[in-house]
């Protein structure tokens, strides 16, 4: 496993306005945009070019031109935040929805949409997820773009769990995972401490939600998820 931690003057100093519990999320927006800039720019760093002849209005010379296809997959509901700003470097990218929710009794992630053709039609994917807080949904993407094909696997994530990294890395040594910040802990109800609190919520104004949805009020599963998760991985 590789973690690529940013050390970035700018990436520092924008998670900072992020984490900070009075920017509001037109402001949040902005900012989960101009982080995954920075932090897909490092990400693509060693994507693999080809010598492309081309005519400049002065004379031909050799270009280079991106290898292979990328496929961007967002962690829902989060990573969406993520896919334009994504776009906007690479316009030519495929987007590929995945839904998983966690199944109540086993505590793991369940498929419930996938409309991934037979054969992979790209050659990287990039996972987006603002958070890797338990790393379970990642871990269970991973395996299915494996499954599909995918010759290279990597995850951005502007702040990651040390739970998170640890659940990934130890089910696919083999994927690059780029991140902003790796932050402290987890704390019993799987956010990310000190983080920011709920990405989906911050960035579409959902403070309001039903008790049952993640993000609000005490979730028994996920503190069982983080007690299971701080127990495998206790030094
Ligand atoms: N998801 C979030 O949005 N925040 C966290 O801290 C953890 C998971």
């Amino acid at each position: 496993m590789t973690l690529h931690r940013s050390n970035h003057p700018l990436v520092a100093h924008k998670l900072g306005i992020l984490r900070d519990k009075t920017t509001e999320p037109k402001k949040f927006r902005e900012l989960v945009r101009e982080l995954t800039w920075l932090l897909g720019y490092e990400a693509m760093a060693d994507l693999a070019t080809r010598p492309e002849r081309i005519e400049t209005p002065l004379e031909p010379m050799t270009a280079a031109r991106l290898e292979p296809r990328v496929g961007l997959i967002p962690i829902l509901r989060a990573g969406l935040g993520m896919v334009d700003a994504m776009l906007e470097l690479l316009p030519s990218a495929e987007v590929w929805h995945i839904g998983l929710y966690r199944d109540e009794r086993t505590l793991k992630p369940v498929e419930y949409y996938n409309k991934l053709p037979d054969a992979a039609t790209v050659q990287v994917c990039l996972i987006l997820d603002p958070m890797l807080a338990t790393g379970g949904s990642s871990a269970a993407t991973v395996d299915i773009l494996k499954q599909w094909g995918a010759a290279r696997i990597k995850q951005v994530s502007l702040i990651a769990a040390p739970e998170g990294v640890g659940t990934l890395s130890t089910a696919h040594r083999d994927v690059d995972i780029h991140v902003g910040a790796l932050d402290s802990h987890l704390n019993e109800r799987g956010y990310i401490v000190p983080g920011l609190g709920d990405a989906g919520d911050r960035q579409f104004g959902t403070f309001a939600g039903p008790a049952s949805e993640p993000g609000h009020g005490p979730d028994d599963q996920t503190a069982e998820v983080v007690r299971r998760l701080q127990r495998d991985q206790a030094p």
